[in-house]
């Protein structure tokens, strides 16, 4: 288990354009934040879009986050894309160690970290939302 600030530090460390073309996304788009989709691997360079720490396909509606993102690419664990993402940005991840601490910062940490996720998943789609009204009625 992984300390969560940890987690969310590393998140929030992501640099999209570089992660989307080290796991062989193409077409990338920095200024727009779109490329072609490699989850259901259509043409489409703007199926794609990434936000902050998330996300979002508007061809097969996957969304989720780098980690999410980088399970499903290169179909490995949680762990392994956590130690994947930690070691492409140069970020340290520690580990709780012993059983105590990681009892006691499931019980504390991670509802609110589930919870901030659900919320900050929302906000992301109402930003998209609110993106493709503005470039709709340009
Ligand atoms: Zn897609």
């Amino acid at each position: 288990m992984f300390k969560s600030e940890d987690l969310l530090g590393l998140k929030d460390a992501i640099n999209w354009p570089y992660l989307l073309d080290v796991l062989g996304f193409q077409k990338i788009n920095v200024k727009t934040r779109r490329c072609c989709c490699l989850l259901h691997g259509g043409d489409n360079a703007t199926a794609f879009s990434w936000h902050k720490s998330f996300f979002h396909c508007f061809s097969c509606l996957r969304s989720g986050d780098a980690i999410e993102l980088v399970q499903v690419v290169r179909g490995i664990s949680f762990v392994d894309a956590v130690r994947f993402l930690a070691d492409l940005f140069g970020f340290r991840i520690r580990s709780v160690s012993s059983s105590m601490e990681k009892h006691k910062s499931e019980a504390r940490e991670i509802p609110q970290y589930i919870s901030d996720r659900l919320l900050n998943q929302d906000f992301e789609k109402i930003q998209i939302e609110e993106n493709i009204r503005e470039i709709q009625n340009e």
